[in-house]
């Protein structure tokens, strides 16, 4: 808490250059990218780092395949290049992933056809990947056995890539490069207000925690508040080209379907692409596209109907997924941008997911509509253009915000492990070995953590029961990623509460520990908080059916 409180001190005594509101992949990126070459950025958002769209997503890295069929090449091309790059940049984090797909009959098109635009896929992302190959029932039966092929026609594969861990980690790494840069960051401070006075922003700020407000300046103000953009610019007296509508996406997680590493597609009963993507020891089915008016949702007992009945439908199970199997529910909207000008009026599945930037230069102002995490760098890059373009000075306008670091670094690390013998430390529930969790979650900081167990080898025990979390690892936590609430290390800074049921959590002798270690002498208010929370997030009119 000490970051943080020292953070909201700061916040109010300079003029920054920028302020960016709002920290999900936009914000977070946005803040890395200007941090990194030299403006002395501040980072708010009104929950936690990431506490929106950017933890529902499906945790996929991808060009966009589907986005082929609406002509959208020039994106796909686009989103190609950067997944490619964030392979590249992120290897213990960003993974190529197989994607098996199934055709079944009464689809649009015969299975050579999207066969074929697996290909096209292929060389619009430089052949950077694995081919594609076609796949005979028999064959796809042969890789997958789950997959039901009674009713097939055939298939592919064809390869993307996928997040390791998940988004709101691959996010909270962009919050923390930024803080490493000088960003002043701090999570719920909600802006509530925003002015233009002499030449420069003033926003007021509330922060939540403390229940107190203050003004922050700055030279120039960023809007990434994801799908309350257009709210807050009605807050700030802005007017843009482009607004926001909203597709709400659900995802299940269920205990783990198939040993393999990849992800099953299919198209849904809507026509849809479906996933069932791999998430360690459980499995993560989805998603719906549902256009909604508000941002705020919830799953429905419709939503979790439709994902259930096609996922049934497709899979050949010992015995039907049902609402008893659900581990944990994501839901989120995704923010479509669209120019006033008939954009919404097009076939709504078939918007663009194109991200779009609107500036006001007079009033030193950036709007951030849209977008993927796949989109993140150019992103950062795109505003810190545009900052640059209103007069902000970058002292190093070429420097690399972002990647895992050097290999030097790694080998040094992995070599102390080894030395160490870190990985029989490993638990056997664990999905891959201790040294290489590590790294991909804390980088150079991981030396941290061997440096605790060396010093106390307690620091190497699991503390929360059916999670591969360490003593160290909380320790960690604590230091350096601003865990203000119990909720932001279970669901954001770690996957816990998304991979161990809600009532396993609760009652886990290791939560009053793993809340002294993240909060020293508030642990037991931050216990009674998250008990006294909502908790599930399924339906209960499913509930009693499950
Ligand atoms: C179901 C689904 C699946 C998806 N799958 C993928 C995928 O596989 N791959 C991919 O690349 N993309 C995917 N996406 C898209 C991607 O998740 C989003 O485009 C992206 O997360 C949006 O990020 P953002 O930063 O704009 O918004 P958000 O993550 O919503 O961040 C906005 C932040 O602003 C804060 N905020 C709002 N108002 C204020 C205020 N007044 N003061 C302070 N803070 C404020 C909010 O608390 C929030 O944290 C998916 C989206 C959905 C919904």
């Amino acid at each position: 808490m000490q970051l943080r409180e020292n953070n909201i001190k700061k916040l109010t005594g300079e003029v920054f250059d920028v302020l960016v509101v709002g920290a999900g992949i936009n914000g977070a990126s946005a803040a890395a990218a200007l941090s990194g070459k030299g403006a002395r950025v501040a980072l708010i958002d009104r929950g936690d780092f990431a506490s929106s769209t950017s933890m529902h997503s499906s945790n996929l890295v991808w060009g966009g395949i589907k986005y082929m069929e609406s002509g959208d090449f020039a994106l796909v091309r686009k989103l190609c290049k950067s997944r490619n790059h964030l392979i590249r940049s992120y290897p213990s984090t960003v993974q190529e992933i197989r994607f098996l797909t199934t055709i079944h009959e009464g689809f649009r098109y015969h299975p050579l056809y999207p066969w074929a635009g697996a290909w096209l896929y292929w060389l619009m992302g430089n052949g950077f990947t694995q081919r594609p190959h076609f796949l005979s029932t028999r064959a796809i039966k042969a890789r997958e056995s789950i997959i039901d092929i009674r009713r097939a026609t055939g298939g592919f594969e064809y390869s993307d890539a996928y997040l390791h861990d998940n988004d709101a980690r691959f996010v909270f790494n962009f919050v923390r490069n930024a803080l490493d840069f000088g960003t002043v960051a701090a999570n719920y401070v909600e802006s509530v207000g925003a002015r233009h006075e002499q030449g420069g922003w003033v926003v007021t700020a509330h922060d939540r925690e403390a229940d107190a407000r203050f003004d922050i300046r700055a030279r120039v103000l960023i809007n990434a508040s994801g799908p309350w953009v257009d709210e807050h610019n009605t807050l700030s007296g802005q007017r843009t080209a482009h607004r926001h509508v909203f597709s709400k996406g659900i995802h299940l997680i269920v205990p783990r379907l198939t040993g393999s590493r990849r992800v099953l597609a299919f198209f849904a009963d809507d026509g849809r692409l479906f996933f069932v993507i791999p998430m360690g020891a459980r499995t993560c089915i989805g998603t719906t596209d549902t256009r909604v008016e508000r941002p705020e949702v919830a799953a429905t007992d419709d939503d979790i109907r439709f994902v259930l009945e096609n996922i049934n439908s497709r899979l050949a199970l010992d015995r039907p997924l049902t609402v008893s199997d659900i581990i944990s529910i994501r839901c989120g909207v995704r923010p479509l941008a669209v120019k006033p000008s008939g954009g919404e009026k097009r076939d709504f599945l078939k918007l663009s997911r194109k991200h779009a930037i609107d500036v006001d230069r007079q009033a030193r102002h950036l709007s951030i509509f849209g977008g993927k995490l796949t989109d993140c760098l150019n992103v950062g890059e795109e505003v810190a253009a545009e900052v640059r373009r209103l007069g902000v000075e970058l002292a190093y306008p070429s420097y690399r915000w972002y990647g895992e670091p050097d290999r030097a670094v790694r080998d040094a690390f992995l070599h102390q492990a080894r030395l160490m013998h870190l990985d029989d430390m490993t638990t056997e529930s664990a999905s891959e070995p201790l040294s290489q969790r590590l790294w991909r979650r804390y980088g150079a900081q991981a030396m941290e953590i061997l440096e605790d167990i060396r010093q106390d080898p307690r620091q190497g025990e699991v503390l929360i029961e059916g999670t591969e979390y360490l003593r160290g690892e909380l320790k960690l936590a604590r230091r350096h990623e601003m865990v203000t609430r119990l909720e932001d290390f279970l669901r954001r800074r770690s996957k816990i509460s998304l991979v161990v049921r809600e009532e396993v959590i609760r009652a886990s002798p290791g939560l009053r520990e793993a809340c002294q270690l993240l909060f020293g002498d508030q642990a037991q208010a931050r216990l009674d908080e998250y008990l006294a929370s909502t908790g599930s997030l399924i339906p209960d009119s499913l509930d009693e059916k499950a």
